[in-house]
């Protein structure tokens, strides 16, 4: 009989966002499981436990995206579903849920299989696949659905676009709500942002860019929770840029009421809250985004609405492109940046630093708010949360190590990030999946404390 693999967790500031708990303690993993968790006390680990020494560092569930881009299948050059979860376990994320928007696109169940099959051969952390509303995302067939969510598809979207027709909408909120699957809205109405590069305003007019209004955002956000008012089914917006849609959701919310404000849903993603339009200058591609970065009005009140509930998931639209393609001219430049390895240290200074919300709170934006979003907990017990039984997942972050974000050094395929030379502060230093270290900083930070071997993959 072999002795089941053991970490004991000592001297960690243990934030569980399910009860609420805030304090230092320590936790053991036995195998794949929580077996302890010892709030301010000691647990009782076997003399065989591995010991980590947290040194006051953050313990926490396992940050959880529900919005990356994994590129495969078909998008290889940029990013695979091996080097997108390696990325994502050095930036502390133990769950990324990836967009269908492939090359051929999630569309099918055997597309679904296909991802879940790859995943299971090369991932690092987990991934749970958001399948294609409409055939090939085009918005004018509905895709096999009740097939895709057998097969595994945890919510649906075709992020890329938005649905344009109002008529499939319809179908597609109440197909969602049958299956008891989220919706995912890439707001774009095409007709309002076409040709549109960045922001309206006036640094489109300096650089004689086509612009990209709010209304673009706005006008498909609204249509869809008009839509949604009788369908009732579970619609999140993804990665909102305009302040006028941060007011849009915080009003749908009062609407329907506190005991069902959850149901509609918001996400915000970095680049979204510390950079404004003033980044394209220079026409520098690396700030080129879908949907565009906008002001510091907009940041303002993206802020104000994560500070006060209305936006509840975090994520990072991860979107890796090659060198090549973001080196060609603005116009012709693909839309977005990569996320992962420093998403976690980007929210602390937009949120924590900043005194929009505490530690406790944005680790529950990244955890326990994507799991419910996407009903991970009934794939993964205690998926999102510190459960003693439950899965352990769970990331290290020290909040105080000074770094600087070095593009060069990612585990992506891809170099597509603004914030390349940044110095910032809050780390992931260790990522645990199902009680198996994916990722350990420790070693290098801290060689006095060296973990025992492992080989992450
Ligand atoms: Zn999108």
């Amino acid at each position: 009989m072999t002795t089941e693999r053991a970490l004991h967790f000592r001297g960690g500031r243990i934030i569980d966002p399910l009860t609420k708990r805030d304090e230092t303690g320590e936790l053991l993993v036995v195998g794949e499981c929580i077996q302890a968790i010892a709030y301010g006390g000691k647990v009782n680990a076997p003399s065989h436990a591995q010991v980590i020494d947290c040194g006051g560092a953050i313990l926490c569930p396992g940050l959880i995206d529900p919005h990356v881009h994994l590129r495969e299948p078909g998008g290889e050059a940029k990013e695979t579903i091996a080097t997108g979860t390696r990325s994502a376990a050095a930036g502390g994320f133990t769950t990324v849920c990836c967009m269908p928007n492939t090359n051929p696109c999630l569309d099918t169940a055997m597309a679904v299989r296909f991802v879940e099959g790859r995943a299971a051969d090369a991932a690092s952390a987990r991934v749970f696949v958001v399948g294609a509303a409409t055939v090939g995302r085009k918005g004018d067939q509905l895709a096999p659905m009740a097939s895709m969510a057998h097969a595994g598809a945890v919510a649906f979207s075709d992020d890329g676009d938005g649905i344009a027709s109002g008529g499939m909408m319809r179908r597609v909120l109440e197909v969602c709500k049958t299956l008891d699957r989220a919706f995912m809205q890439h707001c774009q109405d095409a007709s309002l942002s076409e040709g549109g590069l960045i922001n309206e305003g006036p640094v489109a007019t300096r650089l004689g860019l086509l612009p990209w209004p709010r209304d673009a955002e706005e006008v498909m956000f609204e249509r869809d929770l008009r839509l949604n008012t009788r369908i009732d089914a579970r619609y999140h917006a993804q990665h909102l840029s305009s302040g006028g849609s941060a007011r849009i959701l915080r009003e749908a919310r009062a609407r329907v009421g506190s005991d069902r404000a959850h149901r509609i849903s918001g996400e915000a993603a970095p680049h979204h809250l510390l950079l404004t339009c003033d980044a394209c200058d220079g026409y520098n591609t690396g700030a080129k985004m879908n949907p565009p970065l906008r002001t510091q009005w907009d940041i303002n009140e993206l802020k104000l609405a994560i500070a006060d509930g209305t936006i509840d998931v975090l994520a990072t639209d991860h979107a890796p492109h090659t060198i090549a393609e973001k080196a060609r001219d603005f116009a012709s430049a693909p839309f977005g940046i990569i996320g992962l390895e420093c998403a976690l240290a980007l929210y602390a200074k937009a949120l924590v630093e900043d005194g929009v919300i505490d530690w406790p709170r944005l680790i529950q934006l990244l955890t326990l708010a994507p799991a419910r979003l996407c009903g991970l907990a009934s794939r993964v017990d205690g998926i999102g949360t510190l459960t003693v039984g439950g899965v352990a997942d769970l990331t290290l972050i020290d909040p105080e190590n000074s770094w600087t974000i070095r593009a060069d050094a990612f585990q992506s395929k891809s170099r597509n990030c603004p914030f390349d030379g940044w110095n910032v502060r809050a780390k992931p230093v260790m990522t645990v999946r199902a009680g198996e270290i994916l990722f350990d900083a420790t070693c290098a930070t801290n060689p006095s404390q060296a973990l025992r071997a492992h080989a992450p993959r």
